[in-house]
């Protein structure tokens, strides 16, 4: 198994640590990576943050340097896309028409930027690339005061609005639902990140809709018609499954794989954003969209290749830094049905216990680093916190597990 060659489809934080994973665990054999973009595999997060602030370059970002692949004999092949694989043969066919064998292949696909389903949607920049932020830095450099129309306010749109706010231009967030990043916070968390981007100047519209967008301007379907130098779009992503979907692969929402991350092909796995992955946690068929969970699934493939048999069962975890707001999700809250918040929302430091009845499924941290640490060991051990012992007076996560006791 240590001599087998394996083909890794797509060039992401998740498709290189599967390459990076198997050889720090001893495979021998042939790894070939291929991704469509040109510069190597790189972190996506900074993106939003240091990268657009100017804070850092491309080569603050990439993952490994360029001679880590020579040296480790990975072979990265870039600015190529996989268009076919051919399960019988164990093929993948590229654009260019060659072919590469596989012993297993690993779909790291990734996910695209969900495109804005209103006419003049070409006006909209999108954010998830390198070449996607360079393009709105070159609209953005060597200006103040432009006016900016963010649409959607999830991770991109926040963490963007954030940075475009800094660098001294006015921003506007249009929002479908009643608040922001609705997908991934309790209404506590989230009604309190609102006000600290109003507090700096972003004007938040939520529960609007966007009727179209036109040269110079964003038209909500109330009639309200926003100035725009520049829009800017993140409203979720589609997972990229097509070529899965064409090799006879059960796709609905991504690439469904079972536990151990496998397809039903047993030679072909899935990891990172376009993986549904059977989840222990949620009982039911979950796709996260996350660096730790790209990380974890493809260390998990690596060791399945390597013929290890331990489902993933990783933690979910997530982070946010919008200003100085340090937001950090243990677990999923997805689904809570109670809340507790300990700490002074105030002051701007708290965190919000979220359970579904009295089981806590997880803790969304603002700028209380040591609740996210605490919260992730303990909810990974199996917590025994109740709503009632969290809100008792005094508690303190730190000596928890005896008041759960
Ligand atoms: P998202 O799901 O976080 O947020 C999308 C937001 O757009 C939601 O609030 C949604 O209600 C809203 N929306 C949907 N359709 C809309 C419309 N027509 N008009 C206005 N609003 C609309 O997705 P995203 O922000 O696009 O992020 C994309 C991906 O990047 C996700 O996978 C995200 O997890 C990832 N990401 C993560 C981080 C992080 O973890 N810190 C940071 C940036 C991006």
């Amino acid at each position: 198994m240590r001599g087998e060659s394996v083909v890794v489809v797509g060039a992401g934080q998740a498709g290189c640590q599967v390459a990076v994973s198997l050889r720090e665990q001893g495979h021998r054999g042939p790894i070939t990576i291929v991704g469509d973009e040109r510069a190597a595999p790189y972190q996506r997060p900074p993106l939003t943050k240091a990268y657009l602030a100017g804070e850092t370059d491309l080569a603050g970002l990439v993952l490994r340097q360029d001679s880590y692949y020579d040296d480790h004999g990975i072979k990265l092949v870039r600015d190529e896309r996989v268009i076919g694989v051919d399960r019988q043969a164990r093929v993948a066919v590229l654009g260019c028409a060659r072919t590469v064998s596989y012993d297993h292949l690993v779909f790291a696909t990734g996910a695209r930027p969900r495109p804005l389903p209103v006419p003049g949607a070409e006006h909209v920049l999108n954010l998830r690339t390198i070449a996607d932020a360079d393009a709105i830095k070159q609209k953005l450099d060597g200006q103040v005061g432009l006016d900016v129309v963010v649409i959607g306010g999830g991770f991109i749109g926040l963490e963007f609005a954030a940075v475009v706010r800094k660098l001294r231009h006015e921003v506007t967030v249009v929002e479908t639902q009643p608040q922001v990043m609705q997908r991934a916070l309790s209404a506590e968390t989230a009604k309190h990140l609102a006000a600290r981007h109003r507090s700096e100047g972003v004007e938040i519209l939520a529960g609007k809709s966007i009727a179209a967008v036109k040269e110079g301007f964003v038209e909500l379907t109330d009639g309200t018609v926003l100035v725009a130098d520049l829009v800017v779009a993140g409203i979720g992503v589609i997972p990229n499954s097509e070529v899965a979907q064409r090799a006879g692969l059960a796709v609905d929402n991504g690439i469904i794989v079972d536990a151990h991350l496998r397809t039903v092909d047993p030679r072909i796995h899935a990891v990172g954003d376009c993986a549904r992955f059977a989840s222990p946690l949620t009982g039911g068929l979950t796709r996260l969209e996350s660096v730790q969970n790209a990380t974890d699934q493809g260390t998990t493939v690596a060791s399945a290749i390597l013929g290890s048999a331990e489902p993933y069962t990783a933690l979910p975890w997530f982070w946010s830094d919008q200003y100085d707001v340090k937001l950090q999700i243990a677990g999923l809250t997805d689904g809570h049905d109670r809340t507790v918040t300990v700490g002074d929302p105030a002051e701007g430091r708290f965190s919000v216990f979220c359970f579904r009845g009295d089981r806590l499924i997880g803790i969304e941290a603002y700028n209380r680093p040591i609740d996210f640490l605490m919260g992730r060991r303990i909810l990974e051990a199996g917590s025994s916190l109740t709503p009632e012992i969290v809100a008792r007076p005094g508690f303190d996560l730190r000596t928890s597990q005896q008041q759960a006791a």
